[in-house]
């Protein structure tokens, strides 16, 4: 970018504005890092030394937000750490991401925020940190939340763990309100789960494999719906994976209660057909979209009990998918996230039981979110990026308009190809890590180059 104007043009795309339903073509200005201009006349106000990068064909909208994402920085850095995982990001199409607080040592405190804050300002793109609800995710003691609240959390949580004690949670859906911060669960009841490492059903039976049953996440689903409408807190249900738990929310959102539920892409793309081996998957679930979508692109084949489809929540049935899919499209979930989980080769390369749970997924997720959702016809390019965009802004109450395309606002912009027709390939990947189960898939739909407080933090490589 000239140093002189600081501008960067961005002429002829689709400019799309989830926020204000706007969606037109025309040129996207940005001027000291910040949103100058955008329309059909935007490009008239650009200086003559503005930076201008073609557009055509592509949709430019706010810079993706994925509030849920494992970087393992500090303490798992063999696994990814705040730069390499950034890099995913901004590979992905995303310009801010929430790192959950289940490091080592657990963000749980204000040294540790600062910590990954300090480390976070070499990113390419803008993290925010969740603090932990409780010490150490022990789920014994509350987490000193004022002090989180002052160090700069954007949310609580106890990811990847779950408070099992409803006074402690309650205690700390109260203490998060007075700090004004949102609560953000892994609903998964331990007494119901227990060892569980697969959906509990036909297939976890087949395969002898301890089952995780629907019950346990729909069980805590319930229960933050009682303690969100008992403190008042927004509650927000993480990586929703059975139809029961898009049930009790659609129905409690139906009465006004400040719940909410996110999807993953693995979850309303998968099943847990696929750890029996792909060809079952294929032949009960991806093989009528395939044929739609890519016609004679090769299919990808996996081995059964592969730890590539080990994930927490688990996989589930095809009516779970089904039932996912039906949240997203009324409305029920409207945020989608990644729950992007990096682990070594070495770690996932076990037996099933040992393996631990967890996906890549930011690289994937814009592809897979366009391939289930817009390709299929069941949402809009406008309704599917609000998902991504200016809801999770809102849930987050993020500053500077972002997640959304507004004049003085922040200058963090996506541009993508939304029907560009690729493979994913395991080794195409700024991770430190490789365990993404869509190797080989193919996809619809891609970003071009990501857009950080004015700066193109990513582009993708000519021709695109
Ligand atoms: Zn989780």
């Amino acid at each position: 970018m000239s140093e002189s104007a600081n501008e960067l043009l961005l002429t002829g795309g689709r400019i799309i504005n989830p926020a204000t339903q706007y969606d037109q073509p025309g040129d996207l200005l940005l001027r000291q890092g910040r949103l100058a201009a955008f329309g059909p006349d935007a490009g008239r106000e650009a200086s003559p030394e503005a930076q201008r990068i073609d557009v055509a064909g592509q949709i430019v909208c706010p810079g993706l937000i994925d509030l849920h994402v494992h970087f393992r920085d500090p303490g798992q850095t063999r696994k990814e750490n705040v730069l390499t995982g950034a890099q995913c990001a901004a590979r992905g199409g995303f310009t801010s991401v929430v790192c959950m607080p289940n490091t080592t040592p657990a963000i749980d405190n204000p040294g540790t925020v600062a910590l990954l804050q300090e480390r976070a300002k070499a990113a390419q793109v803008n993290v925010f940190v969740a603090g932990a609800l409780t010490k150490d995710i022990a789920g014994t003691e509350m987490a000193a939340i004022g002090a989180l609240a002052k160090a700069g959390v954007v949310a609580l949580s106890d990811d990847g763990h779950c408070v099992q004690n409803h006074d402690l949670m309650r205690r700390a859906c109260e203490y998060a309100r007075m700090f004004g911060l949102p609560v953000m669960d892994h609903c998964q009841d331990y007494s119901l789960v227990q060892e569980g490492m697969m959906h509990d059903g036909w297939y976890s039976t087949m395969l002898g494999l301890a089952g995780w049953p629907s019950s346990g996440e729909e069980l805590i689903v319930a229960r933050n719906i009682l303690l969100a409408e008992q403190t008042g807190t927004p509650i927000h249900c993480q990586h929703i994976s059975a139809a029961g738990s898009v049930r009790l929310i659609r129905e409690a959102r139906k009465r006004g209660v400040s719940i909410s539920g996110e999807a993953s892409p693995h979850h309303f793309t998968l099943t847990d057909a696929t750890i029996a081996g792909s060809s079952e998957f294929w032949a009960t679930d991806g093989a009528e979209l395939a044929r739609r979508l890519f016609a004679g692109a090769p299919l990808p084949e996996w081995p059964a009990y592969h730890t590539h489809f080990k994930m927490n929540p688990p996989l589930r049935t095809a009516t779970d998918r089904e039932a996912v899919l039906e949240g997203l499209v009324d409305g029920t979930l409207e945020i989608i996230a990644s729950d992007h989980a990096p682990h070594t080769e070495t770690e996932k390369e076990k037996e099933f039981a040992f393996a631990p749970f967890g996906i890549l997924g930011l690289e994937v997720e814009l592809a897979l979110a366009l391939t289930q959702l817009f390709h299929t016809g069941r949402l809009s390019l406008v309704q599917l990026l609000a998902k991504l965009t200016c809801n999770p802004a809102r849930f987050l109450q993020l500053a500077d308009h972002r997640g959304t395309l507004t004049v003085g606002g922040a200058a963090d912009v996506t541009v993508f190809d939304a029907n560009a027709v690729w493979v994913s390939r395991r080794d195409e990947t700024a991770s430190k890590s490789r365990n993404n189960p869509f190797h080989e898939w193919p996809l619809r739909g891609r970003p071009t180059m990501t857009v950080v407080a004015g700066k193109v933090v990513w582009e993708r490589a000519r021709p695109w």
